[in-house]
């Protein structure tokens, strides 16, 4: 599987790093975000986002474990399973519904609702490095391939 990384070096390179992402994923996909609490998930989707021309404001669905977003480029779903007790919790907030083919969906702590969840087109990995963030992501589909290369191509541009 080919797998690409980018190195982030602060907030604003990893919302623009979402926006890219955002753009590479028009026309839907399933993304697992991985990493530890403060490495960037919530602000990676908050790029996402923008890219979908969502302008307000961004907030971690811990509570309500999923957020969802009806913007002018389609549908957005932002999970954050971090307080997800058992993965059949997710049966009830029906979402089955959430993964339609055409829905993005960015699903932090995927780990938390194994077996009910999907599987994923792309898997993005944050960790620390130096004083900012290693991003790596790995296509799981044919259609995470694309939004990979895509992603890639237009990180290259960026730096
Ligand atoms: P998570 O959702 O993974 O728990 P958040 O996005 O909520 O993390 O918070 C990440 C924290 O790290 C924020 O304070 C943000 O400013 C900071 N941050 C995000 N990306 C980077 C980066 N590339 N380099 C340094 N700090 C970052
Ligand atoms: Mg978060």
């Amino acid at each position: 599987m080919t797998q690409y990384v980018s190195y982030v070096a602060d907030e604003a390179a990893m919302v623009a790093m979402g926006r890219a992402l955002g753009e590479s994923c028009v026309g839907g996909a399933v993304v697992f975000l991985l990493g530890d609490l403060g490495m960037g998930k919530t602000t990676l989707a908050r790029g996402v986002l923008q890219a979908f021309g969502h302008q307000g404001k961004v907030k971690s669905p811990t509570y309500t474990l999923v957020e969802p977003y009806d913007t002018a480029r389609g549908s957005v779903y932002h999970f954050d399973l971090y307080r997800l007790a058992d993965p059949e919790e997710l049966e009830y907030l029906g979402i089955r519904d959430y993964f339609d083919a055409d829905a993005l969906c960015l699903i932090e702590w995927p780990a938390r609702g194994e077996g009910v969840l999907p599987q994923p087109d792309l898997v993005l990995e944050i960790a620390l490095q130096d004083r900012g963030r290693r991003l790596q992501w790995q296509p799981q589909t044919a259609r995470g391939e694309r939004i990979g290369k895509r992603l890639v191509e237009l990180t290259e541009r960026m730096v």
